[in-house]
């Protein structure tokens, strides 16, 4: 019988050195942190689709995650060439679903804060947490919530400088978190907050591009 020692990976804590991999951009060809760039892969139907998780299968070919890019990478024809893909494919469309894949990422990482006990929801309980000065470290707001109550939350968060993100509508956070609608909602600080922060300044920046 094979004795299967687990391996411990120890992080090189002096240094803080962690070995992240780089990959190579198709368009503009910058090498970086694999974080900062999309990966594309083929699904199992010869279709392209976007891996933003980076975990599926397969040979993957790797833009910046920017629409100028995946764009300029779809129109030379360097994604098609590096899958060995024939037919054509449109960078909107995976824009999208890049887009779409980034909305999954933040409700779940919502999810996973709900179950960590990390976040606070509802817009009276939030606005108390804000005024008595309890660790908040951002805010989402529902893309729905009325246009008075999200000034008189952004006020309260502008106070404590909290940063807020508008994000999915009251019904969806209220279902996520198992409640009925909930229009705000607070993140305590700790890795999934900076993780949802990501997401989110992310999803900002993207819109931010296409809708002026
Ligand atoms: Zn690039």
């Amino acid at each position: 019988m094979k004795k299967a020692r687990p391996t411990i990976r120890r992080s090189d804590s002096k240094s803080g050195a962690r070995h992240t991999p780089q990959r190579t951009c198709a368009a503009c060809r910058k090498s970086l942190d694999q974080g900062f760039l999309v990966r594309y892969v083929l699904s199992p139907q010869g279709n392209i689709v976007v891996d933003y998780r980076k975990k599926l299968p397969g040979r993957g070919v790797y833009t910046c995650l920017d629409f100028a890019c995946l764009e300029m990478a779809v129109k030379k024809g360097q994604l098609a060439r590096a899958l060995r893909l024939g037919g054509t494919f449109s960078a909107d469309a995976l824009w999208r679903e890049l887009c779409g894949q980034i909305r999954s990422r933040a409700f779940s990482l919502l999810g996973m804060a709900r179950k960590a006990g990390q976040i606070v929801s509802g817009t009276q309980q939030v606005l108390c947490e804000l005024q008595a000065g309890r660790d908040i470290a951002l805010l989402v707001l529902a893309e729905d919530l009325s246009l008075a109550m999200a000034a008189k939350v952004q006020n309260a968060a502008n106070r404590n400088a909290v940063p807020c993100f508008v994000f999915s509508a009251k019904d969806q956070i209220g279902h996520l978190l198992g409640k009925s609608e909930r229009g705000v909602v607070a993140f305590r600080s700790g890795p999934l907050a900076g993780a949802i922060r990501e997401e989110l300044e992310r999803l900002k920046k993207f819109a931010g591009e296409f809708n002026g």
